[in-house]
């Protein structure tokens, strides 16, 4: 393997140290703990997984975690109720409504509910409006984390060319405005795009979040490119359950210049992100200095 390996599980413990740090800074000077509410409405497995997850890693850097399980029928009134509850709960500094919701309930209707100070998804209209004219947001955690470790490896991205495969409102889109918010030239690649692997070969970054496992082989991508796999699949290989990349690791890895592995690159990056983000929305909601390297 000719590439370096971003060690997105390395670099999420680091992140999830420096929020740890400022945690116990707003606690000993300020007397302020952050709070992260976490709503997950019904009984989805890989949902349960990833609340409980986050409510330990909450936990682990001092903060305060409210969990609300809600039965899968819960009406889009008592939902929007709880929300309004926590919107208004001075302990709550940031609010997460697990995706996907049952279906009866509007998610866009939800989402848009949650105080956008709070929105430590970042999916709140007025937040990705903000992203979009370079205002200060809170940012959705994957493409945050990606971002982190775009600059940690290259410094400035000012002036490389990126492509990022994938146009959803999640992590393509926010992926590729703070790409351009950093001076990237940027393309965004989806379903339609003509002659994708020659587009892919233009650039300098690549950032794959299409959810098609190992769809992106080595020979599309440039020699010494930067290349993000945002791809979570679950494949069955040789009899066993793996997960892979939206990228052919092995042979990207003989031509990329630096690659993240999957599992073990983006995926750590995002509950890091979301802990970061939450200290932010503290900070910012009590008028003190926000950590640094911690948003974009
Ligand atoms: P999504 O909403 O399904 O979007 C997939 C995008 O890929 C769409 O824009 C689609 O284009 C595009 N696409 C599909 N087939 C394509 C093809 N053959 N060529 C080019 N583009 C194609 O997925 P998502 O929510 O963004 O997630 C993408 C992947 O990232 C999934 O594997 C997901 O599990 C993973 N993910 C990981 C994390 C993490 O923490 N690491 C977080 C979120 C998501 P159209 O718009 O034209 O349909």
């Amino acid at each position: 393997m000719a590439a370096t390996l971003i060690d997105g599980k390395a670099f999420a413990a680091k992140v999830r140290g420096q929020v740890a740090e400022h945690v116990a800074r707003l606690k000993e000077q300020n007397g302020i703990t952050p709070g992260l509410a976490v709503v997950l409405v019904g009984e989805d497995p890989a949902s349960q997984v990833y609340v409980r997850s986050k409510g330990k890693q909450t936990v682990e850097v001092g903060m305060n975690s409210y969990e609300h399980k809600l039965e899968a029928d819960t009406s889009e009134a008592d939902l929007l109720a709880l929300i309004d509850q926590l919107n208004n709960d001075p302990s709550v500094h940031g609010i997460l409504v697990q995706l996907p919701l049952p279906e009866h309930l509007d998610e866009d209707l939800v989402i848009n509910s949650i105080a956008p100070e709070k929105d430590v998804d970042g999916f709140h209209i007025s937040n990705v409006g903000l992203l979009g004219t370079g205002q200060k947001s809170m940012v959705p955690c994957t493409p945050l984390g990606c971002l982190m470790m775009l600059r940690d490896h290259h410094g400035s991205l000012s002036g490389m060319d990126a492509v990022v495969i994938g146009r959803s409102n999640i992590v393509g889109k926010p992926m590729a405005q703070l790409l351009l918010g950093d001076s990237c030239t940027v393309t965004i690649a989806h379903s339609r795009t003509k002659d994708l692997p020659d587009v892919v070969r233009r650039a300098d970054i690549v950032v794959a979040a299409v959810g098609r496992p190992e769809m992106v082989p080595g020979d599309w991508i440039k020699e010494g490119a930067t290349v993000i796999d945002v791809g979570i699949n679950r494949i069955e290989r040789d009899g066993k359950n793996v997960l892979v990349g939206d990228v052919d690791f092995a042979s990207a890895a003989e031509r990329a210049g630096a690659i993240t592995p999957v599992p073990g690159g983006v995926g750590p990056m995002t509950i890091a992100c979301l802990l970061a983000n939450t200290v932010t929305a503290c900070c910012r909601a009590n008028n003190l200095a926000e950590p640094e390297g911690l948003t974009a």
